[in-house]
């Protein structure tokens, strides 16, 4: 949950959530705290040390199985030409 809105006038930060959320709460804010209007210094910031996608932190699976297939692969082959070699 990369995102949160921060306005610098109020030193107000919404909860993490998706750019969507962040966008909601931005809006949210702006019209209860600020008459609709845009405070200065207001934005929409990643969380640091989040990545774009909740799940990037973690090793691809499929990647994962890929790699252990190609294993397989050239273990059965190398099994097959040394048997095959005597
Ligand atoms: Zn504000």
């Amino acid at each position: 949950m990369p995102y949160v809105y921060r306005c610098r006038q109020c030193r107000a930060t919404s909860t993490p959530g998706t750019r969507h959320q962040a966008e909601d709460a931005r809006q949210e804010h702006r019209d209860n705290e600020h008459g609709g209007l845009a405070p200065d210094g207001e934005r929409i910031e990643r969380v640091p040390g989040s990545t774009r996608h909740p799940d990037g932190r973690y090793v691809n699976t499929g990647a994962v199985l890929v790699l252990l297939m190609l294993l397989l692969v050239a273990e059965c082959t190398a099994r097959i030409t040394s048997v095959a070699g005597r």
